[in-house]
């Protein structure tokens, strides 16, 4: 990809193209940010503008041998490293001063990338250090790193920073669009990938999520579930807040699709696929439900029992859609 076809992190990529074309690029930057929003991609393109032979503007060519290198995973002058397991060990930087110190030079820069930053152990982050404090010539690192304040203050200090922010609504709708997603289930997986493409992706390979299929189980057949059955069902939820908290989130949506379904206002649904929207709830009925779902989402927040708060809420529900 393109530095300049990446999309949603302005700021970011205005601040890389800047120093592509006044020649000021530092020895050493940190791309921070929350994961899934675009840190490796434009690393990547990045690199590959830096070391390209031909740039065209701040764009690599693609084209010159450094750019066909680069995209085959096999350039000389880039150092790509990731985490071994769950973190990154010393051993790895002290390969990498050893590339450092006999790797010749292909073009006019070397590029040195270092995937999850955060996950460098104390030995590694002291070795890394060492090669900010007297940085080899011509070489440019990118460490890259989903929390900022992970890494040592030491190595903070010596490299820029570079911020990228939760993707806009409007990006991920358009990349999910572009993977075939079908039109009525975008606003939906936009909405859950809250700003993550990486979110986006998983919903999109996989397919809706199972916590929405049980909020339409559970409308649908709310008003003919007896206690037992509530209490059976609630068992699952025991000590599983997390699983309650989007639960009730997803009844909360479908409540306010089917209120806007009665008001004939299809085209603001979140959900929009056709299998769920046939129940005949009125919509006082479905104003009181809401009521009650957004009162048990709020007592989650408190110390109450996960399955005492989703039994409440069941008959309370029953009730409101039977009234
Ligand atoms: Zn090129």
């Amino acid at each position: 990809m393109k530095l300049s076809q990446i999309r949603g992190q302005e700021r970011a990529i205005e601040q890389l193209q800047k120093a592509l074309l006044q020649q000021r690029i530092v020895h050493a930057y940190l791309f921070s940010g929350p994961p899934g929003v675009g840190k490796m991609r434009t690393a990547r393109a990045f690199a590959q503008s830096i070391l390209c032979l031909n740039i065209e503007g701040v764009d690599a060519c693609q084209v010159c041998s450094s750019c066909l290198q680069f995209v085959s995973s096999n350039h000389a002058a880039f150092y790509d490293i990731e985490p071994d397991g769950t973190t990154i060990k010393i051993e790895q930087i002290r390969k990498l001063q050893k590339w450092l110190r006999y790797r010749p030079y292909v073009g006019q820069y070397r590029v040195v990338l270092l995937q999850k930053a955060e996950l460098m152990q104390e030995p590694a982050a002291n070795a890394l250090l060492k090669v900010l404090e007297e940085p080899p010539n011509s070489t440019i690192f990118i460490l890259v790193s989903n929390r900022g304040h992970g890494l040592l203050p030491t190595i903070l200090s010596r490299c820029m920073p570079v911020y990228f922010n939760l993707l806009p609504d409007l990006v991920i709708a358009d990349y999910l669009q572009e993977k075939g997603i079908t039109n009525e289930k975008i606003p939906l997986f936009t909405l859950l990938a809250r700003g993550c493409l990486l979110q986006a992706m998983e919903l999109a390979e996989g397919g809706l999520p199972e916590g929405r299929e049980k909020a339409i189980y559970i409308l649908e057949r709310i008003t003919q579930m007896s206690e037992r059955d509530i209490f059976a069902m609630a068992d699952e939820w025991d000590k599983n807040k997390e699983g309650l908290t989007e639960l009730f989130d997803y009844l909360a949506l479908l409540l306010r699709d089917l209120l806007l379904l009665r008001e004939g206002l299809t085209h603001m649904l979140i959900n929009q696929d056709q299998n769920w929207g046939n129940m005949a709830y009125q919509s006082n009925q479905l104003l009181l439900a809401m009521d009650h779902v957004l009162e048990g989402r709020r007592n989650l927040e408190s110390n109450a029992s996960a399955k005492l708060i989703f039994e409440d809420l069941m008959i309370k529900l029953g009730k409101a859609m039977k009234s």
